[in-house]
């Protein structure tokens, strides 16, 4: 068969009419692409997750509502010939009415889940439009007969196997006759209710139909022209990166580069499928690709920021030449699904990061966590940090790197940092308040 593109369009890329139209074009030049996961449009999935929670009022929850129509109104208005999909769209609209009625009378987890995945729905039958409008044969496909997940409302894992067998009985047969547009997001569980990935899942979900259809290419369109050396905002000597490898990548989707959902790279990788990340708004400036094998490795490739840490010292005398204590803690963690970032030891106390961002649908660093590692040790919680990771090659076996990059930074308190573990990055805790100034300071040096 012919080359395949899975192409995912992030919120911003279908926000608007006017957005929808440049990424149908996109599609419309590139014959590869013929699987198009979209996001909701921008804002949208913000509404939602408010909508979706167990203290909305009733005016706050007819407000949302209406914004939430406003934003696809924007869009329907621009359409012709779109009578079916108004009515569409309006159907899922009435039915998110009725599930906030029912998360208001009686909150759940599941509930929360069908009501965040109307945003996608929504963008997805409108996007099929847009195509279809361009003269393009296009089907809508609710992804949730293919993104088979288990329970875990918010968080959901996905069935492998299970996607892959049910998108070559079912996906695969119609790619050749047209363009399928389906959702990011949004998966089923074995109940038959309607999941979520978590936040910015999207990108996963493009990942996942892109392995599981044996694509040769993931394009990832966002709102900006690759992956830049580091965030535009924080110093305009930010500059976008042609190639980087997985290795690299990966580091910067999981150290804050908000670029890529951090889960993204992971079946990319498996599957040696070559990630492209570009912006829609201007798909002829090119865009950075991320594959296994590059050109050129520099020692340092960019720098990420990741605000909002939580750090936890966990401390115990009983540690001492002891053995089991941090299995004891880990299993703790475990069994509370918590995901460690950063570790440090020291013979008898413990730091882990956990990330910790606002809006986060999960739960973090509850209460009982602490309770129950406060049985164990002692516990100190400090907030307002900021993690830097500094991206490259070679960084474990490169000399200098410690002057190179603390001489610069050396009025600032260094709270934590890891480095030796990983050859791609090295990795440390800044006070919040300091966080910029120590990228832009970094940058400055590190890519003069
Ligand atoms: N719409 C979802 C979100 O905003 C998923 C995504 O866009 O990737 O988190
Ligand atoms: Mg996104």
């Amino acid at each position: 068969m012919s080359k395949l593109t899975v192409a995912k369009f992030g919120g911003t890329s279908v926000a608007d009419h006017h957005a929808m139209l440049r990424c149908a074009n996109i599609v419309k030049n590139d014959l590869a692409t013929r699987v198009v996961v979209v996001s909701a449009s921008a804002g949208v999935t913000n509404h939602l997750v408010r909508l979706s929670q167990a203290d909305v009022a009733q005016d706050e929850q007819l407000l949302l509502i209406e914004k939430i129509t406003a934003i696809q109104n924007n869009i329907l208005q621009q359409l012709d010939h779109a009578s079916e999909v108004q009515a569409h769209v309006e159907k899922i609209l009435d039915h998110l009415a009725s599930l906030a009625q029912q998360q208001a009378e009686n909150y759940s987890a599941q509930l929360s889940d069908a009501i965040l995945a109307c945003g996608e729905q929504m963008s997805s039958v409108i996007f099929a439009h847009v195509l279809r409008s361009l003269g393009i044969a296009t089907e809508c496909f609710d992804v949730r007969e293919v993104m088979r997940t288990n329970s875990l409302y918010g968080k959901a894992v996905v069935d492998i196997e299970a996607l892959k067998s049910h998108c070559v009985e079912l996906l695969q047969p119609k790619l050749t006759s047209k363009v399928i547009v389906t959702q990011g997001f949004i998966g089923k569980d074995g109940l038959g209710h309607t999941t979520t990935l978590g936040r910015g899942g999207s990108d996963y979900s493009a990942a996942l139909l892109a392995e599981a259809l044996d694509a040769d290419n993931l394009a990832i369109w966002t709102d900006v022209v690759g992956i830049f050396t580091t965030d535009p905002r924080i110093t305009d000597q930010a500059r976008a990166i042609e190639e980087i490898s997985f290795g690299e990548a990966a580091e910067m989707a999981t150290f804050g580069a908000k670029i890529l959902h951090p889960a993204t790279l992971i079946p990319a990788m498996r599957h040696n499928i070559p990630v492209f990340v570009g912006s829609s708004k201007e798909p002829e400036k090119g865009g950075t690709r991320i594959q296994q094998q590059v050109n050129s490795a520099p020692t340092y490739r960019s720098i990420a920021l990741r605000k909002e840490q939580t750090l936890v010292t966990v401390k115990s005398p009983a540690m001492l030449h002891a053995s089991g204590f941090l299995a004891q803690v880990f299993a703790i963690l475990a069994k509370h699904e918590l995901s460690v970032d950063l570790i440090t030891t020291s013979e008898i106390s413990v730091a882990l990061t956990f990330d910790n961002p606002t809006g986060s649908t999960q739960a973090l660093l509850t209460s009982a966590v602490v309770q129950e590692l406060e049985q164990l040790c002692e516990v100190t919680i400090e907030h307002g940090l900021s993690l830097v990771a500094v991206i490259g090659n070679n960084l474990h076996a490169t000399s200098g790197l410690g002057s190179n990059i603390f001489d610069n930074i050396n009025e600032v308190n260094i709270r934590m940092i890891c480095h030796g573990a990983s050859a791609n990055n090295l990795c440390f805790l800044v006070p919040e308040k300091d966080a910029n100034t120590v990228v832009e300071q970094l940058h400055n040096t590190l890519f003069a």
